[in-house]
């Protein structure tokens, strides 16, 4: 309901916009028919007539945009309510049980597991929020030092394996040569393993990921996680880095998040002079996203 509402307030704007610069453009033709000899008048009204045409322009163009970002917004709510309320709900059904029951040895174990796995989840989305809030802030800067982007690459690939309870021919990788950058360990580490988590979260049943971290063109030290899943479409390619931003359609109903992730990794490599972007040939056909950052001086060789 709400969609509908807004998308027919946005389409009420873009028409509202375009009545607007037509009868500007009317007003304009029958003023020059009119008045053609009065060089100076014709010219302020040329000025005075793009003036205007720029505004309605542009304040179209921003009444769009804000409409959009309040629909992401409440997408937002929606999705994080969704990421606190169900690891408690859980969390509070396996605690009852435990006690009110007497159960077998293994059975507890089983459940205190399922209450673990629930609590990282819950602060894992707590993280992500906060560390939006950190990296948003202009006060906050990274706090640099030299280090060894394989490394912390390797640290990234085990612990997901090991989260994920992957092999080493599901999640592929070789450790290459050092790679020397000038850094905040902590944010590369949370963009590094934003990007292998989500690898992983979109590859569906049969995961196939191929970790790589080298340098390139001399200049660049590049992570690339690459997965055979559910891919992207073109035109989504950039947009899934805006900040709350997650792509519609069946597979963000089946796959939980909140369309920070990428945002993260996007502002820690601006953070760090890099960059971060995704290729895809599609919906269907596996995704590749590149991280990149500066080689440090005594690093770049
Ligand atoms: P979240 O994963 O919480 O939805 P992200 O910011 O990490 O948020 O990702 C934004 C969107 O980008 C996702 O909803 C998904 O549509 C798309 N996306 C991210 N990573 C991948 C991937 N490896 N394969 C396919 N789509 C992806």
């Amino acid at each position: 309901m709400v969609g509908t509402g807004r998308k027919k307030s946005i389409a009420f704007f873009i028409a509202l916009g375009v009545g607007m610069i037509s009868v500007a453009i009317l007003l304009y033709v029958g003023w020059v028919l009119l008045n053609w000899r009065t060089g100076i008048l014709l010219f302020l009204g040329v000025i005075l007539l793009a003036v205007i045409i720029a505004g309605v322009v542009l304040n179209t163009t921003f009444l769009v945009r804000e409409i959009r970002r309040n629909e992401q917004h409440d997408a937002f709510i929606n999705a994080m309510t969704h990421e606190l309320k169900t690891p408690v709900a859980s969390i509070r059904l396996y605690a009852e049980t435990l006690q009110a029951r007497s159960l077998t040895d293994d059975k507890r174990k089983e459940f205190c597991g399922i209450i673990l796995a629930d609590c990282d989840r819950l602060l894992g989305s707590i993280e992500q929020i906060l560390r939006t809030g950190r990296l948003g802030s202009s006060s906050r800067k990274p706090n640099l030092a030299h280090l060894d982007l394989r490394e912390l690459v390797t640290e990234c690939v085990v612990r997901a394996r090991f989260l994920h309870k992957l092999s080493a021919e599901e999640m592929v990788y070789q450790e290459g040569p050092p790679l020397e950058i000038l850094a905040d360990a902590d944010e590369v580490r949370a963009a590094v393993a934003n990007l292998i988590d989500n690898a992983v979260k979109f590859s569906g049943k049969a995961v196939q990921i191929e970790v790589t971290a080298r340098a390139e063109e001399g200049r660049f030290a590049r992570v690339r996680v690459r997965d055979a899943g559910s891919g992207i479409a073109k035109p989504e390619l950039k947009r899934i880095f805006r900040r709350f931003y997650r792509v519609g359609g069946a597979e963000a109903a089946r796959v939980k998040g909140t369309g920070l992730g990428l945002y993260i990794v996007r502002s820690v490599a601006r953070r760090h002079s890099g960059r971060a972007w995704a290729e895809s040939e599609g919906p269907g056909l596996g995704s590749t996203f590149i991280l990149q950052f500066p080689l440090s001086k005594t690093g770049a060789k």
